[in-house]
């Protein structure tokens, strides 16, 4: 793909931008290693500086940040604002806690004149490829622990994202990290194989599909290096009859639609109790024929564009090969008929076993429902997929809670609520949605040696 960018909007590329050569490449690497040294000798206090530095400008520059978001990838401006500012309280929080969570940890081994603990140390250079779906959260939610942790980020953005990746590397440097700690590579998907390979990066993390994850982590297998992924989701969305059925509705609408329906922890599976399934199903249809589509620039609109042409390609072939295998389509289930990449909120019920709706995640505005005879089936249906990341169930009985808690395999469930991403919880999946978790007090401990140390 080329390194550009490009309005989902209205379809018209407005820069590109040449990508990196392997010795522009090289040099990089190496200012990353010389700012390593450097960088992993200030003090938490020191880096926590920076980190408070770069949330004063995020907040400072949301309007700006936002808008480039937008122009590059479509989300709404609304939701771009908000993005930028969760950068903010990411930069904040991890300001905050780093120092505590990467504190020495005494061990007892039962002679008080040993001094035994464990101490965390950094890396070196890791490499981030990131998806363009949040653009500016997906790089700092590994940003903020990674470099508060003392390591240094070389950034392999998503190639439709180039002026965000640019200003991401522009707002950490202002704040007073010194050059070499944060870089952004514009490199295409074809060079990161042999910067994996590289002896001097020493760690990978991937957010984004389940086939660059698969690539990603198997190379990084190969040079024995760790990484973490966070990979594609299609999150189950469990409705039983105890549930408010107006609040569920309004909370599977909000979730499905999350960043034009373009997150890997939309819900993307509907799994209704067979009492609720007609009226909840009736009245989803009601309110995704109400959303306002429009340009996202506008503040009323609710729906903007899908990030590319492909991604609309792929969802409608998607929908009707789910619809041919014997869905049955409520509303929706077309790209729409005008410029730029936009699809029509569309309700499938019915998903026959086996059909893309089945095994597939669908990345756009389609909910996909299922009945389930009681609690027993909501969580069979529910762990009948290859992903596992997260998940919400709305009921108000609690043995009912306990046994989604319990037996929904996902890496996060929620009740009541449906999933997010915040600095103070862990964010990660199961199965084929990966490994490893970000955020909390497993951001800054993803990417250290945690070194035994045994004074005797
Ligand atoms: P992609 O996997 O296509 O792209 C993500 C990043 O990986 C980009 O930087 C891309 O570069 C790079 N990439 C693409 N193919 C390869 C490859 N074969 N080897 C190495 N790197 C590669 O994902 P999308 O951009 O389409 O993002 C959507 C996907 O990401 C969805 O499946 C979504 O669920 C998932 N996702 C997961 C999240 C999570 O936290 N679990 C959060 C957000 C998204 P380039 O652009 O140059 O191709």
């Amino acid at each position: 793909m080329a390194i550009a960018t490009t309005n989902p909007a209205t379809g018209e590329t407005l820069r590109t931008f040449d990508e990196l050569t392997g010795d522009e490449i090289d040099r990089k690497i190496a200012r990353a290693v010389t700012a390593f040294h450097e960088h992993r000798r200030t003090s938490f206090a020191e880096r926590a500086e920076r980190m408070r530095r770069a949330a004063d400008i995020l907040e400072a520059e949301t309007d700006d940040l936002a808008r480039l978001a937008t122009l590059e990838m479509g989300k709404t401006l609304a939701s771009a604002k908000a993005e930028v500012a969760k950068c903010a309280k990411g930069c904040r929080w991890y300001a905050e806690h780093t120092e505590a969570l990467l504190v020495d940890q005494p061990h007892d081994v039962g002679d008080t004149s040993a001094n035994v603990f464990t101490r965390y140390e950094p890396l070196g250079p890791v490499l981030a490829v990131m998806p363009w779906n949040f653009p500016y959260w997906q790089v700092f939610r590994f940003a903020c622990p990674a470099l508060m942790a003392g390591n240094v980020g070389l950034l392999k953005h998503a190639s439709n994202v180039p002026q965000v990746a640019l200003a991401i590397e522009d707002v950490l440097r202002r704040a007073g990290f010194a050059e070499g700690v944060f870089q952004t590579l514009l490199v295409g998907s074809g060079k990161i194989e042999s910067i994996i390979d590289d002896d001097r990066v020493r760690a990978v993390t991937l957010t984004g599909s389940e086939p660059a994850g698969r690539q990603v982590g198997a190379r990084a297998g190969q040079n024995v290096k760790p990484s973490v992924l966070e990979l594609g989701g299609s999150d189950a969305f469990i409705v039983m009859p105890s549930a408010d059925l107006a609040e569920a509705v309004d909370n599977a609408v909000a979730s499905r639609m999350l960043n034009n329906a373009q997150s890997c922890i939309n819900a993307k599976r509907f799994i209704v109790h067979e009492r609720v399934a007609e009226e909840f199903t009736r009245r989803l249809v009601a309110k995704m024929e109400g959303l306002r589509i429009g340009d996202p620039m506008d503040d009323d609109t609710d729906l903007g564009p899908l990030s590319s042409p492909d991604a609309v390609e792929t969802l409608a072939k998607q929908v009707s090969d789910t619809v041919a295998a014997g869905a049955r389509l409520r509303t929706g289930g077309h790209p729409i008929d005008r410029p730029g990449n936009y699809f029509e909120p569309t309700v499938l019920t019915g998903i026959p076993d086996g059909s893309p709706g089945h095994r597939e995640e669908f990345f756009g505005p389609v909910a996909l429902v299922w009945t389930a005879r009681d609690a027993d089936d909501a969580i069979r249906i529910a762990n009948d997929s290859s992903f596992g990341l997260g998940g919400s169930a709305w009921t108000r009985d609690e043995a009912e809670q306990q046994r989604f808690v319990t037996e929904v395999e996902t890496g996060m469930i929620y009740i009541n609520k449906f999933t997010e991403s915040t600095p103070e919880v862990p964010f990660g999946g199961i199965k084929n949605s990966g490994y490893g978790r970000e955020l909390a007090g497993f951001g800054p401990r993803a990417f250290v040696n945690a070194k035994t140390v045994w004074i005797a």
